[in-house]
């Protein structure tokens, strides 16, 4: 398998002349995404003995975990999740484009739990709210005060027909999303794609999605590895997208920029078209219109983007959203400002459960987090919530290897860059480098509720 770490270069980083570095240096003193400053330790603690149960040690629930540590002086916090890996998820993306190795988006779980909480290695198999208790899958009624939701999202590869995960890396079949082996396993069916080139068929679901980015930023790179293989010419790349035309990202002006960009590398789009079936063995997918039509298409190469959701055990719950646009996807009913359960005023929800506009990214947990840790230690102590979250999201979009732009934006689709010097649809080296150096220490410091 072949690896490619720097572009044109046998995996030495390029010199880093001293106008780059002095930015570097001052994103190192501005981290990359917002923060607020970390809590006082101990000095401050509000004294209490609740018990607060996080379900999920994704990066929402740790996070939350972390700073509750800092804030709060005798709490029983009790973590419920049974996944023994903790997943850089940002990383899937790199790992799947051959340019990271797998083992740099794994790393143990216990590793990241906080001392003085105690983990249950279990999952959340039913919420009960009403009595403030969760049972877990081993059968243990875990009776809470205070409820911090935070357990990610499901990947519904379900909903299409003939996809089977474990065929992820044979015959042209690829799922960055799946988890780091299936990111790996899509380099290699990506490696193997470019050397002869052929037909590259990539999909975007409608519907809220983690990291929104990413599907764009995979059409990007098949792109660039064919280009660097030189079998660009001799392929085709289809984007299929079951969004309205001409919209391949929520927000305008960066779906005008992705879009002029794909014209240039000549990526031919087709809109309101959803992937709904697959024959990996016969690399087939076909794909349905609103209107039910149907159309099967051969490939060399498949992407396939999941629908995505809430789990079940969140949505099946009376914590879910009852009504509106979040409610088909058992989306967590939250306040979008205060992260604060809609009518559960005990309950909080982080992370890509909340049903939010936007917002289902690990930049969107950093800022996030102290607003759900703050406003739980209000409550707790008997006042409102009162900070506010604003929908913060961003996405380092690659563009090609070597290249990237940093798209930062909030609830409203405003881009809100935190380094106004640099013009978020400028490409850069810089932003690569971000997201290839940087991004995993600052999303350690998230975890442990530093930033
Ligand atoms: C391919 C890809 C690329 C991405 N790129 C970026 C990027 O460039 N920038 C960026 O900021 N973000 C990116 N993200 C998104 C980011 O990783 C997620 O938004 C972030 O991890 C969300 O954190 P979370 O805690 O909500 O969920 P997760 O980190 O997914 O954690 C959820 C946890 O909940 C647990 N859980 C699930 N069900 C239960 C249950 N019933 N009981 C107990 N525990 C449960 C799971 O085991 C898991 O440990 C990317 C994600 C992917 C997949």
């Amino acid at each position: 398998m072949t690896r490619s770490r720097w572009p044109g270069a046998g995996g030495t980083p390029p010199a880093i002349d001293p106008q780059r570095r002095r930015w570097l240096q001052a994103l190192g003193a501005a981290p990359l995404l917002p923060a607020m400053a970390p809590p006082a330790v101990a000095a401050g603690a509000l004294k209490t003995n609740a018990r607060i149960v996080i379900a999920g040690s994704g990066l929402g629930g740790i996070a939350v975990a972390s700073r509750l540590m800092k804030l709060l002086d005798g709490a029983q916090v009790t973590i419920v999740d049974a996944r023994q890996q903790h997943y850089y998820q940002p990383g899937f993306t790199l790992v799947a484009t051959g340019v990271w190795p797998v083992e740099k988006v794994r790393d143990p779980t216990a590793d990241f739990i906080p001392a003085g909480v105690k983990w249950v290695p279990e999952m959340v198999a039913e919420f009960d709210p009403a009595a403030n208790v969760v049972v877990t899958s081993g059968g243990q009624r875990i009776a809470y005060d205070y409820l911090v939701v935070a357990t990610g999202l499901h990947l519904d590869y379900a909903q299409i027909e003939g996809m089977d995960v474990a065929a992820i890396g044979r015959n042209g079949l690829a799922s960055v999303y799946a988890g780091p082996q299936a990111a790996e396993a899509s380099w290699g069916a990506l490696d193997s794609f470019r050397q002869k080139g052929g037909k590259a068929v990539m999909t975007l679901p409608a519907g809220p999605l983690k990291c929104a980015g990413a599907p764009l930023k995979i059409t990007f790179m098949v792109a660039d590895r064919l280009k660097q293989s030189g079998t660009l010419a001799a392929s085709r790349i289809d984007f299929h997208t079951g969004l309205p035309t001409d919209t391949v990202f929520g927000v305008k002006v960066v779906n005008d920029d992705v879009l002029a960009r794909w014209k240039a590398l000549d990526i031919h789009n087709h809109y309101l078209s959803k992937l709904v079936a697959v024959d990996p063995a016969a690399r087939k997918a076909v794909f349905a219109s609103p209107e039910g039509q149907r159309e099967s298409v051969d490939y060399d190469f498949l992407h396939v983007v999941p629908p995505m959701r809430a789990p079940d055990v969140v949505k099946k719950s009376d914590l879910a959203w009852k009504e509106g646009g979040f409610a088909p996807g058992g989306w967590l009913e939250v306040d979008k400002a205060t992260l604060q359960h809609r009518r559960y005023k005990n309950v909080f929800g982080i992370g890509d459960i909340n049903g939010t506009p936007r917002g289902k990214t690990a930049a969107t947990v950093k800022k996030a987090a102290p607003v759900v840790a703050h406003n739980l230690v209000q409550v707790v102590a008997g006042a409102e919530p009162d900070a506010r979250f604003d929908g913060y999201t961003s996405c380092p979009l690659i563009v090609r290897e070597g290249s990237a732009m940093l798209i930062e934006f909030d609830y409203d689709g405003k881009l809100t860059p935190s380094l106004p010097m640099i013009d978020p649809l400028q490409e850069s080296y810089l932003a690569w480098l971000m997201k290839v150096r940087m991004l995993k220490p600052a999303y350690v410091s998230v975890l442990k509720g530093r930033v």
